[in-house]
């Protein structure tokens, strides 16, 4: 019987996975070095430590039944530690392993037919001049390992913009920028018994690389959202990979194409906790542990939008409601551009939802 869950990380996916698991009679232990660490005030307990620290990965090891990760720069060190003193992690370090590196996420795919947006690999200034010339205009670099939320990403118009791109030697991908009609993501779940399932698309708006808005249901056919569902089950199948899997897809007309993937849950799937008869945490939870996964239904249209750290005078004020439900992450500082929360508005009308988000 699996009663405690032990989560490497503990930003805001490790406090609502504790949430859920809080609500549903687990008990939870965070393992994240900083202090404040925002899941620290729903997790059971925190260790303070670093992810690499083998007293706390044993301490962790000895409390939990089943080891779960939230974000996918753990070092996979941990993993093996854990490994090996024999703790039942069933994602285990290939998801990780694939996700941390840009070009290694790219090939992985493509290996299975997937296709992905053109890219070169890029060493330094001088590998990028001629990468670019390949790529053509306009195209984005970004450091393969590390970035999040647009950052360590450099946009290239013209031969001047990448006169003003500094960079150290270093792993780098050079991506053609595909002008997509439209930006969607999966978060598809498989389960250590294999059972696979994914959650309806999400249509996402960035606003300076930072996810801003996620409209679901996506505004696309039928057919491709099912066409874009078969590629996410495709593609966790095909890598073998057990747990929650969020997808990013540019869609251009007929083609698709992977974007990037993380083993967790996913920003743009935060919809799920109030218009789906199952979360993405709940499902999380039960792919690691060998509960049939359900088929999570949507149960009403809704648009989740991010709070930044800019937004607290404006979210304050915000009165929460049975169609606007309000979800603050308890971050100790609200700095510019910082994911604090999230809104979702929930109503029959998708238009309707989407200004009121606009407005907000
Ligand atoms: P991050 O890890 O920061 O989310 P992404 O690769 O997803 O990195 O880039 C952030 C956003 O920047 C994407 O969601 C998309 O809006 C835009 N973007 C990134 N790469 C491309 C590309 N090749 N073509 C068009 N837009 C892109
Ligand atoms: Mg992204």
């Amino acid at each position: 019987m699996i009663k405690k869950i032990g989560i490497l990380g503990g930003g805001q996916l490790a406090k609502m996975l504790c949430d859920f698991a809080n609500n549903n009679g687990y008990e939870t232990m965070i393992l994240e070095p900083s202090e404040d660490a925002c899941a620290k005030h729903s997790a059971t307990r925190h260790l303070a430590k670093a992810y690499d620290d083998k007293e706390a990965l044993k301490e962790l090891c000895d409390y939990s039944d089943v080891i779960t990760y939230e974000f996918e720069n753990v070092p996979s060190i941990a993993i093996d530690f854990i490994e090996n003193l024999k703790a039942n992690i069933p994602q285990g370090k290939n998801p990780l392993y694939l996700s941390q590196h840009r070009i290694r996420e790219k090939n992985a795919v493509a290996k299975y037919g997937v296709k992905t947006t053109d890219f070169l690999e890029v060493r330094n200034k001088e590998s990028l001049i001629k990468a670019t010339k390949k790529i053509g205009y306009p195209s984005i670099l970004k450091t393969c390992t590390g970035g999040y939320d647009g950052k360590s990403q450099w946009k290239i118009t013209n031969k001047n913009d990448i006169e003003l791109i500094n960079i150290e030697y270093g792993e780098y991908i050079l991506e053609k920028m595909v002008s997509f009609d439209k930006e969607v993501s999966c978060l598809v779940v498989r389960s250590i018994n294999q059972e696979v399932t994914c959650f309806p698309l999400g249509e996402n708006i960035h606003k300076n690389g930072i996810l801003s808005m996620t409209i679901v249901p996506a505004r696309i056919e039928q057919s491709l959202e099912k066409k874009i569902k078969d590629i996410a089950k495709h593609i966790i199948i095909s890598l073998n990979i057990v747990g929650p899997l969020g997808i990013e897809f540019f869609i251009k007309g007929d083609e698709i194409y992977f974007n990037e993937m993380a083993p967790r849950p996913h920003n743009s799937a935060h919809y799920s906790l109030d218009a789906c008869d199952y979360s993405q945490f709940s499902l999380h939870i039960k792919s690691i542990i060998g509960d049939t996964l359900p088929t999570p239904n949507l149960l009403t249209p809704v648009v989740m939008l991010n709070i930044l750290g800019e937004d607290k005078e404006k979210i304050y004020a915000l009165k929460e409601s049975d169609d606007t439900k309000i979800h603050i992450y308890k971050k100790t500082e609200w700095k510019k551009g910082r994911k604090m929360g999230h809104i979702n508005y929930i109503g029959s009308d998708l238009e309707k939802l989407i200004n009121l988000a606009r407005s907000f």
